[in-house]
């Protein structure tokens, strides 16, 4: 059925994927925020505190905060005593020994500052549906402790405190900002904390002479926000090792003291409560973002009113550091008490004598309160009371839409219901049996917790297995049409009789009555109808499928062949397995790029011989290509990696320009192909200024990274000039339109070229050496697989048959001729498989070489801020995907080139990838984990995600290399019939002009 043709096939492949690629949203990426609770409080107490404050110091991880360091910034550098380790937060340190209570407190991931916030204040794990919004605004709006206080003054950045403000009671929310422009990555962070502190200490002073504004602050229930931004700007910068984190630490300190003494001065009652802690952690090469333990883990200090002070352990190791952790704290005699990160929430909220934010999931961390047991017993009864009442919502929510609805087990029957578990823990407290009160609150919140995660996940097996269905049946479909368009070309006729007709849409009208009845939303309707359509389609093309598959296995006839395709079909699922796993361990990569340098042996000696140059060649790159993989994923900025990556691109440049015209006419004469090489001025002039850019980008690169380095703050000419030769870079090479040269050899070096630019500035370390190595690589596999095409075909020939290893290759080679006298294009044959699968290698590779696409926090934003050193996550992240999309467009190019040049249609070999790609994709659906750590959760599908946006992905190529490589002669040999531009299309330059030919 050709009438699907390339368009068709193109347009079902983006939107299927997309459409399905939000099935994830529909599944893992749900809000788990529901309103309607009723609040609970603790109110049999008098509140501990009268008032809050909380200090957050964003991104300091635990053991900086309590490890001895030598004084980062002495006043006198030669003393010895500056040299000696010290710690460099001896405020917070002494509040530790001996006014409060501490722990470490575990974030969950994305260790983020705004689910790191949200945690701390709102007691919930970010509403992960907000990544959907960039994280700039709440999908939901979600109750806090600061929508629980009387009012709330909070100090910060413009990234965080916007969300709590807006969450909130009109009003109840004070937010006081800096600009955005103020977050300047090249001057020192500290600045943002001390700008915090000098506005508290002038709202305290300001309330000496405003009577309105200090009765405001004398009454209960007030909250205080310090955000200081400072330390994990200065992290980013410099890494937690520096002097300027450790130096932002002592500011922290100094700051969090006064601010301390401002306070107990101001109210002289002792009422006031304090916490310090992070919102997330640093890693040692400056990021977060995962689940790495430096990310996750922060301090929590807790001291003042309500707080319980030290268990001191004098004969030994208290308890609490058991994990080792905290060996080098010198705190061992200290008790250590960790906590979850939404806990601190809670811990809030009671000591501030508020009810529970009603979506906090935080469990009072009983052994931070300085109260009796009875009273813990009663606070942690409402705890219980108030994650309870969010079940119930979402019960009555599910119980409402559902067709049969079946109960949460562990809450389900009368003595397991949640009134009668309440009852009993109120009856066990009446009577003092306080501890095994305290002990069936526990039992009740974690049940009630797995009871949130049941009815969170109640849908899954119903959505899934008709993702399943979708995903199988658009790998056969996708195949089906491949064979139709590329294999058989021809008219085959579909089989469509009423009764399938019928079975076929009845499936699709009772699925949809019942997501009618359930009230499901709209996009179910859409993962519904792919399965059924697609599976529709194939039923109906089922004579093509058998047909072509009898026309792919026609030569397969004796046994050795037999053995032979079933050993190359259980190898392709092998590599798309590694593949798989390569998300895991990048080392695989390694391992494929060595066993792939013996594959020219495959084709014989006789091969090797006549083709010595470019064999040595393809197993020299293959063998640079296995070592990027080994290196590590992040990155430390290494100008001399950068260099040397920019000279031999500028070497490339300069060879070609030398040796254009012998290039040209040798790569003829060897190849038999038509061009005719029109080396004149202009097109020089414009190749040399490519080149000249390259020079450009490695001075202005080394000169902002001194900039940077030294902290002198990027000057706005080096910033321009960086600029200035990126786009450059991008933009000359239009101007080959010009003096177009239809070479596939001078087009190659003009996109080789015209990307260089871009991997010097945007470096890190060895990224230009990657882009040397896979650009290599990448043009001797194409010049290999022609030569093995031609060989393969020549070989056909019957005298020489016998002594050939690879008969189906050549088979299928014969084939090949045959068809090329039919028509303009030969149809595709099995061993085109292989290639498909040698491209999608290839794509994955160019993700893994530099770089761990799984965990975004490799991708340093240090290449970035060359050009942008304003914190501004939208444009950096523009400019990373920039950088990690240079190595497809040169794919795109060589592998559109390698298509032409073996003779097959246009977009055949594309969807040959599209087809095998998708069975990586359903892999990874099914390694995504319902259960376990959010991070194993995250990562999974996050790979899912990777997967099947390959898929589309791979779409966009196929238009890239349209783009790219219009224009570009290619005569391919016994077809007679060199690919011709009309005058119009030949201009010899990345135009928009396609001139695939669209059935
Ligand atoms: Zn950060």
């Amino acid at each position: 059925m050709a009438q699907i043709g390339r368009f068709w096939f193109l347009s079902i492949a983006v939107v299927f994927h997309f459409i399905y690629i939000y099935s994830i949203f529909s599944i893992y990426f749900v809000s788990p925020i529901v309103h309607g609770m009723r609040e609970h409080g603790v109110d049999t107490q008098e509140a501990p505190a009268q008032r809050l404050v909380l200090f957050v110091g964003d991104g300091l991880r635990a053991d900086k905060a309590f490890q001895s360091f030598p004084d980062p910034t002495p006043l006198d550098e030669t003393s010895e005593d500056a040299k000696s380790p010290r710690p460099l937060a001896p405020f917070l340190r002494s509040r530790v020994l001996s006014h409060g209570t501490f722990g470490v407190s575990h974030t969950r991931v994305p260790t983020e500052s705004r689910p790191g916030h949200v945690a701390l204040i709102a007691g919930l794990y970010e509403d992960v549906s907000a990544v959907m919004t960039g994280w700039k605004l709440n999908p939901v709006n979600f109750d806090s402790v600061f929508n629980r206080s009387r009012h709330t003054w909070s100090w910060g950045s413009p990234d965080i405190l916007p969300m709590f403000e807006q969450g909130a009671v009109p009003g109840r929310v004070d937010a006081d900002t800096y600009d955005p422009e103020f977050e300047d990555f090249s001057k020192d962070g500290f600045h943002l904390d001390t700008w915090v502190f000098d506005r508290v200490k002038k709202l305290f002073k300001d309330a000496k002479t405003n009577v309105t504004l200090d009765s405001e602050l004398r009454k209960d229930k007030n909250v205080f926000f310090l955000h200081l931004l400072g330390l994990d700007t200065t992290g980013h910068a410099h890494r937690p090792y520096s002097k300027q984190y450790l130096h932002n630490i002592k500011v922290v300190d100094q700051g969090v003291q006064e601010i301390t003494g401002l306070i107990e001065d101001f109210y002289s009652d002792g009422k006031t409560a304090f916490i310090f802690t992070a919102d997330h952690g640093m890693s040692d090469w400056g990021s977060h973002g995962d689940g790495h333990p430096d990310n996750t883990r922060t301090p929590l200090i807790a001291w003042g009113s309500g707080v319980a002070p030290p268990i001191v352990n004098n004969s030994g190791t208290a308890n609490g550091h058991e994990d080792g952790f905290s060996s080098d704290w010198g705190l061992d005699h200290i008790q250590r008490h960790d906590v979850s990160q939404a806990d601190v929430a809670a811990l809030m909220a009671y000591l501030a004598g508020l009810d529970f934010p009603t979506n906090s999931v935080g469990e009072l961390p009983l052994s931070y309160l300085a109260t009796d047991t009875k009273s813990k017993a009663e606070a942690l009864l409402e705890n219980a009371k108030e994650i309870l009442e969010m079940y119930h919502v979402k019960e009555d929510m599910k119980k409402s839409t559902e067709l049969y609805y079946k109960p949460f087990p562990g809450l389900g029957d009368e003595t397991h219901s949640v009134e009668y578990r309440i009852a009993r823990i109120q009856e066990a407290i009446d009577q003092g049996r306080v501890e095994d009160a305290i002990k069936q609150s526990n039992t009740l919140i974690q049940i009630g917790l797995q009871g949130l995660r049941y009815l969170q996940t109640y849908d899954w097996l119903f959505l899934r297995t008709l993702v399943t269905a979708g995903y199988i049946g658009w790998i056969v479909f996708a195949i089906t049409t491949v064979i139709d368009l590329h294999v058989l070309k021809e008219e085959s006729q579909t089989l469509r009789t009423v009764s399938s007709m019928v079975v076929f849409s009845s499936v699709l009208v009772g699925v949809y009555s019942v997501l009618f009845m359930q009230q499901s939303p709209l996009i179910y309707y859409a993962y519904a109808l792919f399965p059924v359509m697609f599976w529709e389609e194939i039923w109906a093309r089922r004579p093509a499928l058998f047909k072509g598959c009898k026309v792919l296995l026609r030569d397969v006839s004796s046994k050795a062949d037999v053995i032979k395709l079933v050993l190359s079909v259980a190898g392709c699922f092998g590599l798309l397995e590694a593949l798989v796993q390569s998300y895991f361990q990048r080392e695989i990569f390694t391992i494929c790029y060595l066993l792939a340098t013996t594959w020219p042996a495959f084709y014989g000696k006789e091969f090797v011989e006549k083709n010595l140059v470019l064999v040595f060649t393809w197993v020299l790159s293959c063998m640079l290509m296995s070592t990027f993989t080994l290196l590590p994923a992040n990155k430390i900025e290494d100008l001399s990696l950068i260099l040397s990556g920019g000279v031999l691109m500028f070497a490339v440049g300069v060879l070609y320009l030398l040796f254009e015209k012998r290039i040209l006419v040798d790569a003829d004469a060897s190849e038999d192909e038509l061009s005719c090489p029109s080396a004149d001025g202009l097109s020089r002039i414009i190749l040399g200024t490519q080149v000249g850019l390259i020079a450009l980008a490695m001075i202005v690169t080394k000169s902002s990274i001194w900039h940077l380095q030294t902290r002198t703050g990027l000057p706005r000419g080096t910033q321009l000039v960086g600029w200035f030769t990126l786009v450059a870079s991008l933009l000359v090479p239009f101007l080959h339109s010009l003096r177009p040269n239809g070479h596939y050899l001078h087009r190659l070096v003009i996109i080789f070229l015209q990307f260089a630019p871009s991997f010097i500035i945007l470096t890190i370390s060895y990224e230009g050496l990657f882009y040397f190595a896979f650009c290599l690589c990448l043009f001797s596999w194409i010049q290999l697989e022609h030569h093995v095409h031609k060989h393969t075909s020549q070989a056909s020939r019957p005298s020489s048959r016998s002594s050939i290893p690879l008969r189906p290759t050549i088979a299928s080679a014969t084939e090949r001729r045959a068809s090329l006298k039919e028509g303009e294009y030969r149809a595709l044959t099995l061993a085109d498989g292989r290639i498909a699968l040698f491209f999608f290698f290839f794509l994955q590779s160019a993700f893994f070489s530099t770089g761990n696409i799984a965990s975004v926090s490799s991708f340093s934003l240090d290449a970035v801020s060359r050009l942008i050193p304003v914190f501004d996550p939208f444009s950096q992240g523009a400019l990373l995907i920039l950088k990690i999309m240079v190595p497809f467009a040169v794919m795109s190019a060589n592998f559109g080139i390698l298509n032409r040049r073996l003779g097959v249609a246009p977009s055949a070999l594309f969807m040959v990838v599209m087809a095998i790609g998708d069975v990586m994709t359903l892999n990874f659906f099914y390694m995504v984990k319902d259960e376990g750590s959010w991070l194993d959760i995250g990562t999974t599908i996050s790979h899912f995600v990777i997967a099947s946006l390959l898929g589309v992905f791979v779409a966009g190529l196929e238009l890239t290399s349209e783009l790219f490589i219009g224009g570009v002669e290619i005569k391919i040999e016994g077809s007679r019939k060199s690919e011709r531009q009309t005058g119009a299309q030949q201009n010899g330059t990345v135009t928009g002009n396609s001139n695939g030919r669209i059935h």
